[in-house]
């Protein structure tokens, strides 16, 4: 199969998890990598699977924001070699340190601290490597059968075998993702750069300040916590109601405002099910503003459940309640 195709179908209409566990350890463990975009790659389909719409589609813009994000964070932030050669650095890597070299931007920055307009050009160099060499690339790795693609178009549809597979594994993916790129990373990069380097990785993506969500809920004139209704101060802090952990990405509609308590305790559990209640209720507002047309593309009521019930298949806490609940 060739990995350089511009449009491709998924070769096995029906899928059975063995065939899925099968490809997936095969990704995992066999072939000749030289750069970590295979790593990099999954990395970005895990955290897109919440943008993709009914029909499972993700558009390139949504993967390639994620796939920047992670890329700029190793490459800059982190000073990381992402080929198997300090002197062949990937195409990906060398659009990166050029980018930054010419807007002469500090390397201790991560990709959240640069201007929105930058952030775009970004994304539109990367996507064009990213269409020459990854997209076509990993279709064949899963012998065809993970997605269809079009690179004209620029999306690709998950087999729905895949995304449900995604949802029900996400975090062990996640996590084993995580390790291989850290693993290769830690092959090819000096000692010195490499402490820590699991824990880096793993939160490669996470957010240094959510401050623009909290300004957009507070905007919406949100007074009170969201779990105990307690007056909130301006010490408010913006919770991720499906774990970040899980979900690996910020959604306006899976955000809400608490009390650093509640934010605290709740941590990285799931709240009880009459919060999901509250949140569908709110999000079935707000979906209907114009102002939020953008945070909310693609978000169901349906979608949201689901990732509630996947996470707890995941293994995450649930049914957590704020210890004192004022009406
Ligand atoms: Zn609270």
């Amino acid at each position: 199969m060739s990995w350089d195709l511009k449009v491709a179908e998924i070769q096995k209409p029906y899928l059975t998890d063995k065939d899925i566990w099968q490809s997936v350890h095969r990704f995992y463990y066999h072939g000749k990598t030289t750069t970590t975009y295979k790593y990099g790659f999954l990395k970005a389909l895990l955290e897109s699977v919440p943008s993709a719409n009914e029909q499972f589609e993700i558009s390139f813009d949504h993967l390639f924001y994620s796939f920047t994000k992670i890329y700029w964070n190793l490459v800059i932030h982190n000073n990381l070699c992402q080929s198997n050669s300090q002197k062949a650095p990937s195409s990906v890597q060398k659009v990166l340190e050029a980018f930054a070299a010419t807007h002469a931007i500090p390397r201790e920055w991560s990709f959240d601290q640069l201007p929105a307009s930058q952030q775009l050009q970004l994304i539109a160099a990367v996507k064009k490597v990213g269409k020459k060499y990854v997209i076509g690339a990993t279709y064949s790795d899963f012998n065809g059968e993970i997605y269809s693609f079009d690179l004209k178009k620029e999306y690709l549809q998950l087999h729905p075998t895949y995304y449900r597979f995604f949802q029900t594994h996400k975090r062990m993916l996640t996590n084993i993702t995580n390790y291989q790129l850290a693993l290769f990373l830690e092959k090819f990069n000096e000692a010195e750069k490499v402490s820590k380097l699991l824990t880096r990785v793993e939160v490669v993506t996470q957010r240094k300040s959510l401050l623009q969500f909290s300004q957009l809920l507070q905007k919406a004139g949100i007074e009170h916590c969201f779990y105990c209704h307690k007056k909130i101060s301006k010490s408010s802090h913006v919770d991720h109601f499906i774990p970040w952990s899980y979900i690996q990405s910020d959604h306006l509609w899976n955000f809400v405002l608490s009390c650093s308590t509640c934010n605290t305790r709740k941590n990285n559990k799931l709240a009880a099910e009459n919060f999901l209640q509250q949140l569908i209720t709110r999000n079935n507002q707000w979906i209907k503003e114009e102002r939020y047309l953008l945070q909310f593309e693609n978000y169901t009521e349906k979608k949201l459940t689901e990732f509630y019930q996947y996470s707890q298949l995941n293994g995450f806490i649930h049914d957590w309640k704020p210890s004192q609940l004022r009406e």
